[in-house]
């Protein structure tokens, strides 16, 4: 026997907990058959010098055999799952369904707000796979569980990639490390997941504090900004990315966060040191 109804959920703290699936239930009957996929989370600790840095892999309660699509976690409630989680998965379907086949939707209000909403939710609870690695604050959770819209603190973006696969990467940066002159609110660190799901790549950054430019920053990568953004950028479709060309991104985005935990602040907007 687990567990189970010890624990409590991570959004409104009742006791007993459901599997969450992280795609929904719609996405594991896609009539499209999925090639082996795979994901892995990082934490990523910064140390001594700029340029030192130590990585550890911690793939936590995900690093389970099978598809990516059926993966769960045990982390909310009954009520929570059924109700203000299955709406936001509900707004979101109609646009998942097209972005995942490769159809890119316009970038009203509505399509921003849902889509947000449900990479939002999924970095959220993707975080809990390792706890060495859940670095958003309970009342994060609890606002957004409450009011079901995010802070100012989520930098959102969506893309295309040219093949239908499956990905999720997950990257804690500037986890505190006392050696170095970390400021307190970077200490809780920055959680980075950019996952692809069929055709759609979605990327999510939740900021300690306020970082400016992180719409040019989601841009240079080939993402369409969703959040902080008020209006489309590219106003058609943005450029498939190709390949590897997402677990390129995860590297890249991941390497310029680095700068932001050591301090440099204006990295978005100045150039690189
Ligand atoms: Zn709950």
């Amino acid at each position: 026997m687990t567990n189970q109804f010890k624990q409590r959920c991570k959004y409104c703290g009742a006791e007993g907990v459901t599997a969450e699936h992280f795609f929904g239930s719609w996405a594991k009957r896609s009539l499209r058959p999925y090639q082996p996929t795979h994901f892995d989370h990082r934490l990523i600790k910064f140390e001594g010098p700029v340029h030192a840095r130590s990585r550890v892999p911690a793939l936590g309660g995900l690093n389970r055999p099978g598809a990516l699509r059926r993966q769960s976690l045990k982390i909310a409630c009954r009520e929570c799952n059924q109700g203000w989680m299955k709406r936001i998965l509900d707004e979101a379907l109609p646009y998942l369904k097209k972005l995942t086949e490769g159809e890119w939707v316009a970038i009203g209000e509505a399509e921003r707000i849902a889509v947000s909403n449900w990479l939002i939710l999924f970095s959220m609870s993707w975080e809990f796979a390792d706890v060495s690695t859940q670095v958003i604050p309970k009342n994060e959770r609890e606002r957004f569980r409450v009011e079901g819209l995010p802070t100012e603190r989520w930098t959102i973006g969506i893309g295309r990639q040219d093949r239908y696969f499956d990905n999720v990467y997950k990257r804690t940066m500037g986890v505190g490390d006392p050696k170095v002159p970390i400021r307190p609110e970077d200490k809780r660190g920055m959680p980075l997941t950019l996952m692809s799901f069929g055709h759609l790549v979605g990327v999510s950054c939740y900021f300690p504090r306020e970082i400016p430019n992180t719409d040019g920053w989601l841009v240079r990568h080939g993402f369409e900004p969703l959040l902080p953004s008020q209006m489309p950028i590219y106003g058609g479709k943005p450029k498939a990315m190709s390949g590897n060309a997402v677990g390129d991104r995860i590297e890249s985005m991941s390497e310029s966060l680095r700068w932001i935990c050591l301090g440099f602040a204006g990295w978005f907007t100045a150039p690189r040191p």
